[in-house]
């Protein structure tokens, strides 16, 4: 820059010297993604550093490798002085890999578990604006597969880890940090967080656990809520079953194989699981009525007074909505059907899928009971056709809840701290399915219209991610009641 404004063009330094900061923004910025690393505390600059480095190895479920990444997330550690005891890189299969790290408190109370999974699903570079697998800065984002989900938390727990170190923190409890395989897949095949459970739960065993499924939510900039998961509805398949004799398609009977499952369907379309609250959902209903308003809150405050009866209208209405209906109450759907060989043949048999999702907490045996029932027809078969992880929801404990609403105040003023159930599952099932309570809860702030988890150009703002870094190192102190 010295030459440049030294030349015959120094008579207009202020316009040269613009000229120059944007041309090494665009190269460094736009290009490698520094700009936020510039003008970082120490601690930030880490923790971009370690997130850096994470998102930039690709992890893809399937075709890339969370054995290395496992293994890069260890050497930090390690470089920072943990001890080799406290350091597992677990590799249970080619390019897989797991990280079980522990952090040592006094021994005073159970130790904390802080969850992430490393794996990512797929990304192409001709879907995206820019290489997925290179953390881009670019308006106030930070772009790549992974950034949100769930990469920022895997590397704010390990740079958090070392920061307590170099502070010589000493919590009242052991701090464990598991990064974990195979999420993004259900961990279908038990190498990710039941491998873990399974062959090192003493490594990892905890009070309770923080692991992703709650961000906060941003309204045209504004923080309005800051979500808390504390429990996952359970997934359970079914296949209905007709037989018949069968015969030619030109001497048809009434009994029909087909008819049959088609009229048990219908039966089933047309019904309605009862109205069924837990903590969670009250919870949720309750502030999510204070922060809406309008006829939706006097149709939610209904519901908690008792109105549940599902002819009422309050009911009606929030039924029509899908998220609602899903928090209400059990939902079975028919998802598949079969039937029939040849197209001059009465079916001999007829088959339909249906996936219910439970209430959690709530007896699974009562749901075949119940579908035989709505089915009404003794020729219909109702078979079970996979096995459930149970998990009760998590207590919304004041020891946990509590600092969560103190610090949250802090960073996000106005924000309603909302307990919340998924109707789809996460691997925190697997952690409550084996006495964990576990909370999803990332202090990682996005607006509540975008979702590119999953999708294409995934980001999230680079404020939110050093915002919620710092949330994390200071709810994870809290939580640990250490000095
Ligand atoms: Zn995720």
């Amino acid at each position: 820059m010295r030459d440049v404004s030294g030349s015959s063009f120094g008579r207009r330094p202020g316009f040269l010297a613009v000229l120059c900061v944007a041309a090494l923004a665009w190269i460094y910025g736009v290009a490698f993604g520094p700009a936020a690393a510039e003008g970082l505390t120490p601690s930030q600059k880490l923790a971009f550093d370690v997130y850096k480095e994470l998102v930039e190895i690709n992890t893809v479920t399937a075709t890339g490798d969370t054995a290395t990444a496992a293994e890069a997330m260890g050497a930090r550690l390690r470089a920072a002085g943990f001890a080799e005891d406290d350091v597992h890189v677990f590799s249970p299969a080619p390019h897989k890999g797991n990280l079980v790290a522990r952090f040592r408190g006094t021994g005073a109370r159970k130790p904390i578990l802080l969850v992430a999974h490393i794996d990512v699903v797929p990304a192409s570079r001709e879907d995206w604006s820019m290489d997925p697998f290179k953390l881009i800065e670019q308006d106030g984002y930070f772009y790549a597969r992974g950034s949100g989900d769930d990469k920022f938390m895997a590397a704010s727990f390990i740079a958090n880890l070392i920061r307590y170190k170099q502070e010589g923190y000493k919590p009242e409890r052991d701090i464990i940090v598991a990064l974990e395989t195979d999420e993004e897949i259900l961990d279908r095949d038990a190498l990710g967080i039941q491998w873990l459970l399974k062959n090192h739960r003493d490594l990892i065993d905890a009070e309770f656990a923080l692991n992703e499924g709650g961000g906060v939510g941003l309204k045209d900039g504004k923080p309005i809520r800051n979500s808390v998961q504390t429990s996952e509805k359970v997934s359970l398949s079914y296949a209905l079953t007709v037989k018949n004799k069968g015969g030619h398609s030109a001497l048809p009977v009434k009994d029909n194989a087909i008819y049959r499952l088609a009229a048990g369907l219908t039966r089933l379309a047309a019904f309605s699981f009862p109205v069924s609250l837990n903590e969670t959902t009250r919870a949720y209903f309750e502030r999510t009525a204070q922060m809406e308003g309008g006829q939706l809150a006097d149709d939610l405050r209904a519901v908690l007074s008792g109105q549940t009866d599902p002819a009422s209208v309050p009911v009606a209405r929030l039924s029509a909505n899908p998220s609602y209906n899903a928090q209400l109450r059990t939902t079975c759907v028919a998802t598949m059907l079969e039937g029939g060989s040849a197209v001059n043949a009465l079916p001999q048999l007829a088959t339909a899928k249906v996936n219910c999702r439970i209430m959690p907490g709530e007896p699974v045996d009562g749901v075949k009971a119940t579908l035989e029932r709505v089915l009404a027809d003794d020729q219909i078969v109702v078979t079970q056709i996979d096995q459930p992880t149970l998990s009760a929801p998590s207590a919304l404990s004041d020891n946990i809840i509590g600092p969560i609403t103190k610090l949250s105040a802090e960073f996000w003023p106005g924000a309603v701290v909302l307990p919340i159930m998924s109707a789809g599952a996460t691997d925190g099932s697997y952690l409550r399915n084996a006495g964990i309570p576990t909370y999803g809860h990332s202090g990682l702030a996005g607006d509540v219209g975008e979702s590119r988890a999953h999708g294409r150009d995934e980001r999230i703002l680079v404020k939110s991610f050093f915002d919620g870094d710092e949330y994390l190192y200071r709810l994870v102190k809290a939580l640990s009641g250490g000095q």
